[in-house]
Order: C-alpha cells, then structure tokens, then sequence
C-alpha cells in the first residue's frame, strides 16, 4: 500500500459530497447523510482509502461499487463488507488473470512517473481479504437520513453497471456510464450496444430532475491536469451519449479505428460524448 504520497486529492464538489480522485486514475464518492454515509467504489486499492474517509466522516458507512472493474473495486479488501450488481460479482476475484494483467499494465504506466512506485511489488497489491458480498438491484434504496441513494440498472460498459440517483439533491452518480471522457464499450464484458442504449433511455426522463452528474473518470477538454477532473458534468451528456450510441448502431461503420489502455476499438463522437466500441456487428 502507498502510504508516503499525497495519494489521494479530496475535494467537497456538492452537498454532502466529497470526490475522492485516486492520483488521477479513477474518482471515487462520499457522500454523506445526516445519518449514515455510503462510499461509491474504493478506488484502485493502491492507497488506504478507508483512512480518507474516516477524516471526513464517522457516521456508519456502507460501500457500494458502481460497477466491478478493478479501478473502482481495488480498496474493497479494507471493508467487512461491500453491496455490488450480481452481473458484475465474477470481478472481484483479484486472482483473476484479467484483473491482475490490468492491475499489471497500470502499475507500469504509473512506475513511469511516480518514483516512489519502482520498488513497489505487484504481488503486494494482489489482496485478498473475505468481504461479505452483497447483491444490489433495481429499485434498491440506500437511506442515509436526510437524503437516499436510489440504485438504477444501467448496463452497458459492464453488466452489473449501476447509477446511483439522489433525487432530493438532483445528483446522478453513473460511475462509468457517463462521463466527459470516452466510454468504453468495447471490453471484453461491455454488452452490445443496444443494451447502452436503453439505459440512457432510462436515464433521459430523470434529466429534469438532475442537477449535477459525478462522473468516476474524464477532464474537460482542454484543461489537463494530473488529477481526474473533480468538475460534475451536465445531463446534456446523457443525451449526447444517446445519440453517438443511436447513429454508431445506425452504422457500425461510422467509427474510427482507436487504440486505448485497454486495447484497440472504434470510436465515434457526438457532441462532446464519445464511445469506443466493438468493430462487430452491433445489436
Ligand atoms: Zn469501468
Ligand atoms: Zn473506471
């Protein structure tokens, strides 16, 4: 675990939330009730994000992942217990090959720039503490007092994608679903794209009642810092991700070939939303 780095950069970016951005990599939320507190995701598991929270709060706190890749799962071990869609349970082996090839490829790009990291080990990083693993569906509340998470179902990136609706404040949290980078929809686990879709269209009739949307990646576009952008982006994004997923499953085609972290795919953008997607026939 790095613990001689300011790791993490904490920053209040709404009401009772807090954005937890893991050295640029992914951003994680706190957000806070009058009495409970729920964590969304745990970030890479490189630092001890438990002992960030716990300066910022002391209220009961349940971890919810809004979905199982391993930037968003990593810190799960530091927790007795974790709620998670049932779709994306199979990722938090930490055995997995995938998920020890990803944690390979990110620790490689990191050692380039953070000296600290030369003498890290991948094999300390590879956790694994029994958690108890609890499923999360449609419908499902997480009450904190004075305001609630709603869980919506909203696969796509990955199957057991959750968002995550505070309608008193008008705050959508969509882990990897929206956001003002790429969305990666060519994984190997992403569905097809007609099933992104429809969650957008889930997601489009609620854009009256959101405010702010807190994505866990992106930066606005021509402001690069080393830190993940902190900025919440607006619902227009939904529907611009609606539109680029429509006209990409109009014409499989229209994509470019493109080369990304996790391999190649082809990408298309509309408006200031962009998805890489699977060069095969789309349904
Ligand atoms: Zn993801
Ligand atoms: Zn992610």
């Amino acid at each position: 675990m790095i613990k001689s780095l300011p790791w993490y950069r904490v920053v209040q970016v709404g009401n009772g939330v807090w954005a937890i951005d893991e050295h640029g990599e992914v951003t994680a939320y706190l957000v806070v009730g009058s009495e409970r507190a729920v964590l969304l995701d745990t970030g890479l598991g490189l630092g001890d994000i438990k002992a960030e929270i716990q300066q910022i709060t002391e209220k009961p706190l349940t971890v919810v992942n809004t979905h199982g890749h391993v930037d968003h799962v990593g810190g799960n071990c530091l927790f007795s217990e974790i709620y998670i869609h049932k779709a994306d349970a199979f990722f938090l082996d930490m055995e997995r090959p995938a998920n020890i090839e990803k944690r390979r490829g990110t620790l490689e790009r990191l050692r380039s720039t953070i000296p600290d990291l030369k003498s890290f080990d991948l094999q300390d990083w590879v956790t694994f503490r029994s958690n108890k693993v609890n499923f999360v569906a449609e419908g499902a509340f997480f009450e904190l007092g004075d305001r609630t998470l709603q869980v919506i179902e909203t696969p796509g990136h990955s199957p057991g994608c959750i968002s995550l609706f505070d309608a008193k404040n008008g705050y959508l949290f969509p882990g990897d679903m929206v956001s003002s980078e790429h969305i990666f929809m060519h994984l190997p686990d992403s569905t097809p794209l007609g099933v992104f879709l429809k969650s957008m269209n889930k997601l489009m009739p609620l854009t009256g009642n959101i405010d702010l949307i807190f994505p866990c990646h992106g930066r606005e576009k021509g402001m690069p810092h080393i830190w993940n952008s902190q900025t919440p982006i607006d619902t227009r994004y939904i529907e611009e991700l609606h539109e680029c997923a429509r006209r990409i499953i109009e014409d499989n085609s229209i994509g470019q070939t493109y080369d990304t972290i996790a391999g190649p795919g082809l990408y298309y953008e509309y408006g200031r939303a962009s998805i890489v997607y699977k060069p095969e026939i789309e349904s």
